[in-house]
């Protein structure tokens, strides 16, 4: 199993290694703290742009061997598919033009483009080309590559009271429960060495149980054993914890803004403000953290102005890469009698975020799946290129209810990497790094 690919190692320059692919060179950095230091003629992993782990010859030639006819096989079955976009018709026909000779979309292209086919049961057609197009517009910037992460979600408790998330402290229906660190290493060591996981996210409600010297602890043991990229997912703590963290090997953050109107933030998330998580998020970008964050798509009294501040808040972040999916109203949650969110504005959000940033790397959701079977998939062919796999221990995956019904859920983890690798495969979707 694997859901990386080795890279050559061509050159170290200083702070930077060009690894080679199948002849295809990308770039990513080497942390010195880190204490993986690839050299020339080596192999190396790399994710998210920083390079995690080192091999030796002998370890990456059959790995290689064994990429090598599948990786072309990918990259042909890809170019099938999106080469063959729909010429778009009408707004969309000249959008998709002006796209296309380099010019970038506007607000209002987007407005209308939004607003094109409507809401589920709208124009098919002009939505089929849009998705299209913006996956047409996602091979022309990345190829083929498509990033895998595991999640592991660590503990349910939470101190907030986020109007849409099951979690909220004031939820007395569902069980919590937390995994004790030799646990939630145990999990992740798993995921890295048995099924081969290269970019691990360990989540959580926010729990200061686990004071910064516990999560400190748990990554540097993680780190130890295995050559992985972790991305915490723990919502608010003081930057210098995340420095702590820094220190000890985790690289990434998943942390959203969840929404860019400051008004609907506070209805959202009694008690805190916009401006302090969008600081925090900026902070980290700046100290070179990979920061994967983004926004719900759907909140209610959100609209299409809200969602296109959204896009191009996380555009301007320049993140590691974008994470929004569609709200899944929760019945114990001030949300729960929200409408449903139309599968083709969650398919929307992604077509004009790829649009608007080319070379970004999108995640097709969990949320997306949750709200259409085949989401990841349609997410995937909409503009989107990373996804999750949730790698919770089976015995407490059905109580980390953010919301209800969460794809994956049941079911073993087994089974959801092998379907996830046959829906790669044939997409024509590839597992190497990628970096803009
Ligand atoms: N406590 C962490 C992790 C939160 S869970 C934090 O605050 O960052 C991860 C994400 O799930 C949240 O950021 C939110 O965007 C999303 N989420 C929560 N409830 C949801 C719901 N009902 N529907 C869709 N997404 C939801």
């Amino acid at each position: 199993m694997c859901y990386a690919i080795p890279g050559k190692v061509v050159s170290v320059d200083g702070d930077t290694a060009t690894l080679e692919y199948f002849g295809e060179r990308k770039k990513a950095s080497v942390i010195r703290n880190g204490g993986i230091t690839p050299a020339a003629g080596g192999y190396a992993f790399a994710q998210g742009g920083i390079v995690v782990d080192v091999i030796t010859e002998s370890e990456a030639v059959p790995m290689l061997e064994a990429w090598k006819e599948r990786f072309f096989e990918l990259k042909r079955i890809d170019d099938g598919i999106a080469n063959a976009k729909a010429e778009g018709k009408n707004d969309n026909g000249i959008f998709f033009k002006k796209i296309e000779s380099g010019m970038l979309a506007t607000r209002s292209d987007m407005e209308k483009v939004l607003a094109a086919g409507g809401a589920d049961g709208g124009d098919a057609g002009a939505l089929e080309s849009l998705f299209s197009f913006a996956n047409h517009v996602r091979a022309k910037a990345l190829g083929n590559s498509c990033c895998v992460h595991g999640i592991i979600e660590f503990s349910s408790h939470c101190r907030n009271a986020c109007a849409y998330c099951g979690l909220n402290k004031n939820n007395e229906k569902i069980k919590r429960y937390r995994m004790g660190p030799g646990e939630i290493v145990e999990t992740a060591v798993h995921a890295a060495r048995s099924l081969g996981f290269r970019a691990l996210v360990l989540q959580s409600g926010e729990d200061a149980y686990y004071t910064d010297e516990m999560l400190a602890e748990i990554v540097r043991r993680i780190r130890e054993r295995c050559g992985v990229l972790i991305f915490m997912s723990i919502g608010e703590r003081p930057f210098e914890s995340y420095k702590k963290l820094y220190g000890a090997g985790a690289y990434g953050v998943l942390l959203r803004f969840e929404t860019s109107n400051p008004k609907l933030y506070a209805v959202m998330r009694p008690g805190k403000r916009l401006d302090g998580r969008l600081a925090l998020i900026r902070r980290l970008i700046t100290a070179k953290f990979v920061v994967a964050t983004g926004f719900i798509v759907g909140l209610p009294g959100s609209t299409n102005q809200d969602l296109i501040n959204d896009i191009l808040l996380t555009k301007s972040l320049r993140p590691g890469m974008y994470s929004f999916g569609p709200l899944i109203p929760h019945p114990e949650t001030a949300l729960a009698s929200a409408p449903r969110v139309p599968l083709s504005q969650a398919l929307k959000a992604i077509a004009v975020a790829r649009i608007a940033d080319p070379d970004s790397k999108i995640l097709a959701t969990t949320a997306l799946e949750t709200l259409d079977r085949d989401g990841r998939r349609k997410g995937l062919l909409a503009g989107a290129n990373s996804l999750m796999i949730n790698l919770t221990p089976e015995a407490y995956r059905r109580d980390y209810e953010i919301y209800p019904g969460k794809a994956g859920n049941s079911g073993k983890t087994q089974d959801t990497i092998r379907d996830t690798l046959q829906l790669l495969h044939s997409l024509g979707r590839a597992p190497t790094d990628l970096e803009r």
